[in-house]
């Protein structure tokens, strides 16, 4: 089939021309994307469906409110809405996936082996019976994975790897950077600084993708100069505090310096983890002083304090582009995009050695994904010595919570503002006292029981009127099931 034939039958009106930039031959990408799979996800933060509250009246899970974030006070994205943009906007349906990956990939469906023809014409088959699916979608189909189940192992795996190739086809940068203004996202400094730098390359390049472009060697190169000189400058002002160290530990941080500057300047952009390794050098390098009672000690976690703010991609535009440029644009904009979801977070950490927190809803506030991911399991109080606003935003939060419950949209969650108290003050160290002066439950039964009222009403309009049952937006949805 060829590019037009897809164009005409694709029904994003802004469909993606093929990319003459592009090398299809591509001899390392099984590797590749073996890789770009097997690495450790960005962030420790589960992401897992929020309960669909189609069908009621109300709302069951706060992930799906429109909250500001308890940190940073960010407004999130709903957990939905991220899930959705993901499957709808960024990966392709399944049945043109499998015809771009073809040309994209050079993908010879000929030169294949039998196990993957096999794979191709049955995955095919069913992806063009179902065309509102993408292929992560399509695998979840019962029929998928049975076959899955049923066949060898050599064509279990051809599913998996088709599979892998689809989530890299990929739409055009000023398609992707439209669809992201549409969720009109709140982005911290740092992704909104990214994104700026999106936006100006979809202007300059716009059928281009986010990955060919990024992975221009002079773009990749100006980005890596930016880095690097922040690296050096904020390395440079480490120098005095070594002075200050006594001669054998002075030694000892002045070769762990040295070794940095390579790190920093000498490596291949590639490599990872390099500020992790500098950072670890410097621990080693002064690890072995004793701690009450030298002298050194309080230069020494100077010189640590100084060097975790290093750029990293979290703090960092620079380091953000030259991390996720090269893995792929679909997961560029997943990472820019879900560090702004709407997540759950367990105010007693659920993985702390020895005391673990409950999965329970008398245990979460709500934060986004970036400020989740970096809290991990840290005490509040000292989480909020790098975040100062948090108890203020947390309290708005609970305030707006409180606000849901009280127009009768937020069920089952009457007793939650009132239980999450203890914790929030226990974990803060006093630092966040709530106040729950908000909560009215009165109103919010009243409330309640008038939507409730009005939604079966509702229903039994619709049963009157039985047309209308098969539109709207829950059409796709209740397909599938
Ligand atoms: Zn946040």
């Amino acid at each position: 089939m060829n590019i037009s034939a897809i164009h005409s039958r694709f029904f994003y009106d802004k469909a993606p021309v093929q990319n003459t930039g592009y090398n299809p031959q591509h001899p390392a990408i099984n590797k590749f994307l073996l890789k770009l799979h097997s690495q450790p996800a960005m962030d420790t933060v589960s992401f897992k469906r929020a309960p669909s509250s189609q069908g009621t009246p109300f709302v069951h899970d706060p992930r799906e409110l429109d909250l500001h974030c308890g940190c940073c006070g960010k407004l999130m994205l709903k957990n939905s809405v991220v899930q959705k943009f993901m499957d709808d906007k960024v990966y392709f349906p399944a049945y043109i996936a499998l015809d771009r990956i073809k040309y994209e990939q050079n993908f010879k469906l000929r030169e294949q082996p039998l196990a993957m023809q096999r794979a191709y014409s049955f995955i095919k088959n069913e992806a063009n019976k179902h065309k509102d699916m993408n292929m992560d979608e399509l695998l979840q189909t019962e029929k998928v994975a049975n076959y899955r189940r049923n066949n060898s192992r050599a064509q279990y795996k051809a599913i998996g790897e088709l599979r892998d190739r689809c989530r890299v086809v990929t739409h055009n940068i000023d398609y992707l950077v439209d669809e992201i203004d549409k969720l009109n996202p709140d982005f911290q400094n740092t992704e909104a600084a990214v994104f700026q730098e999106l936006k100006m390359h979809a202007r300059l390049n716009p059928t281009n993708s986010i990955k060919n472009i990024l992975t221009k060697p002079e773009i990749r190169e100006y980005y890596l100069v930016k880095l690097q000189k922040k690296q050096n400058a904020k390395l440079k002002k480490i120098t005095p505090l070594i002075q200050q160290l006594s001669p054998q530990y002075a030694r000892r941080a002045n070769n762990a310096l040295e070794q940095s500057y390579r790190i920093f300047n000498n490596e291949s952009s590639d490599i990872m983890h390099k500020r992790q390794r500098v950072i670890d050098l410097f621990a080693r390098a002064l690890a072995p002083m004793p701690f009450e009672t030298s002298t050194d000690r309080p230069v020494a976690d100077l010189i640590m304090k100084r060097l975790e703010s290093l750029p990293d991609s979290k703090n960092d535009a620079n380091a953000f582009i030259v991390k996720y440029g090269p893995r792929g644009s679909n997961k560029f904009v997943e990472v820019l995009v879900k560090r702004l979801r709407n997540t759950k977070e367990h105010v007693k950490p659920q993985h702390r050695e020895g005391d673990n927190g409950e999965s329970d809803k008398k245990n979460y506030i709500y934060l986004c994904g970036k400020c989740n991911h970096e809290r991990k399991t840290q005490k509040y109080d000292e989480f909020i010595e790098k975040h100062p606003q948090m108890p203020q935003n947390t309290q708005n939060q609970i305030d707006e919570i409180c606000d849901f419950i009280n127009q009768g949209i937020l069920d089952d969650y009457d007793t939650w503002p009132n239980d999450i108290r203890e914790p929030l003050g226990e974990e803060s160290e006093g630092l966040i006292i709530i106040d729950t002066n908000k909560l009215n439950l009165e109103q919010a039964r009243k409330n309640r029981a008038e939507r409730l009222a009005a939604f079966v009403e509702e229903q039994k309009r619709a049963v009157e009127t039985p047309d209308t049952l098969m539109t709207g937006p829950y059409r796709r949805h209740g397909k599938k099931k």
